[in-house]
């Protein structure tokens, strides 16, 4: 069985290596990773520091593995929704989102596993179901596609996408560390944000990593019965515990706390609820991100106007930052909550 490049440590290239009948050295190993990870080569063929007859046998014995892009969807507003292609058949979806302001920033929404157990109410990934976990390469393996060579500093990689990464947190956290090397891919860790429906257990082990990327929790609602409605598994990691874990929560100093709280028209984006939301965050060093509902086939909830945004907005604002989060890629099914694999009929598809 060929073992795909992409995933592993430097490590783990090592015990590989010294598996080959007449291994090449460690330093080997090293160019092989500088070449996967830092230079962000497509093909061992590309790696003209090695002798030829090494790197023909490597690209015999070890495929990159980078994920297939399967399909682009471009919107309008420049954001593209990949629908890759893993080693298994199974597909799973990126986000590309350049930043509107001609800086050349962009961010890249990355999944943590093909579909999602959680089963919010107001999200499209929900009616996929948990299909299986990804691995630490098919993680990384979505910057590194999605990137190509755009400069490391210039992008952010948000953990948003299809699935609950702390639910798979073991390969969530290998490939933080990859994609956090300085010898290797090199993002900040300022740079890598892992939003969570809130397993709290899991809050506390984050916390324990030495290489984590910051934490965003998806709030969404502002009591705990209006939040059960919602986010079924909520019933079993209660809000309580949940603002518990999150004071405990080890930040660094350059560090907040990211809340997420997607507004549902007359059903949690009243002012009282906005006042709510403040009480709950009061002790927490944080900050609030509004999405408005980005409705979907089947979602049984609609958008609040814009005045009701900005009067949420309002009142959280005048206790804490609180930004509202710009929808990216609607036109594409690309936006927060839209990943469902969706594709035919009125989008435009690029090839
Ligand atoms: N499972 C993780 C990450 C995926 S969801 C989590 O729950 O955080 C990423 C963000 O999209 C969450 O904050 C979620 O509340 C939000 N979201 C989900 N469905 C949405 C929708 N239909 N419209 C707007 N935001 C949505």
């Amino acid at each position: 069985m060929l073992q795909p490049i992409v995933g592993m440590e430097l490590a783990d290239i090592q015990a590989a290596l010294g598996a080959l009948p007449a291994p090449p050295s460690g330093f080997r190993a090293m160019q092989l990773y500088d070449a996967v990870y830092r230079q962000r080569v497509t093909a061992l063929s590309q790696i003209s520091n090695l002798p030829k007859p090494l790197r023909e046998r490597l690209s015999r014995e070890f495929p990159i593995g980078l994920p297939v892009v399967e399909r682009r969807y471009e919107s309008s507003d420049g954001t593209c929704r990949y629908l890759l292609k893993l080693a298994d058949g199974k597909t799973v979806e990126t986000v590309w989102m350049p930043a509107e302001d001609g800086t050349g920033r962009a961010t890249i929404c990355i999944s943590s596993q093909v579909g999602c157990a959680v089963d919010c109410k107001f999200c499209l990934t929900a009616l996929l179901g948990l299909e299986r976990q990804l691995t630490a390469g098919e993680i990384v393996g979505q910057v590194l596609l999605a990137a190509g060579t755009a400069p490391v500093d210039r992008l952010n990689i948000v953990m948003m996408g299809q699935g609950e990464p702390l639910l798979n947190l073991a390969n969530v956290l290998k490939a933080a560390r990859l994609l956090m090397d300085p010898a290797g891919i090199g993002l900040s860790p300022r740079r890598i944000t892992l939003s969570t429906a809130g397993i709290v257990p899991k809050i506390a082990e984050l916390g324990r990593a030495p290489v984590r990327p910051k934490l965003a929790i998806s709030l969404n609602a502002s009591t705990e019965e209006q939040r059960q409605a919602l986010m079924p598994i909520t019933r079993k990691y209660h809000l309580k515990d949940l603002m518990e874990a999150c004071r405990a929560y080890p930040l660094r100093t350059w560090e907040k706390l990211t809340f997420e709280y997607v507004l549902l028209r007359g059903v949690n984006d009243t002012d009282a609820d906005a006042r709510r939301v403040v009480q709950l965050l009061a002790r927490l060093n944080a900050k609030v991100n509004l999405i408005a509902l980005n409705p979907g086939p089947g979602i049984p909830f609609e958008t609040p106007d814009p005045a009701r945004v900005a009067s949420f907005q309002e009142i959280v604002r005048r206790s804490l930052p609180c930004f509202i989060r710009k929808p990216r890629g609607l036109d594409v099914y690309a936006a927060c909550g839209q990943l469902k694999r969706m594709g035919t009929g009125a989008l435009t598809q690029i090839h």
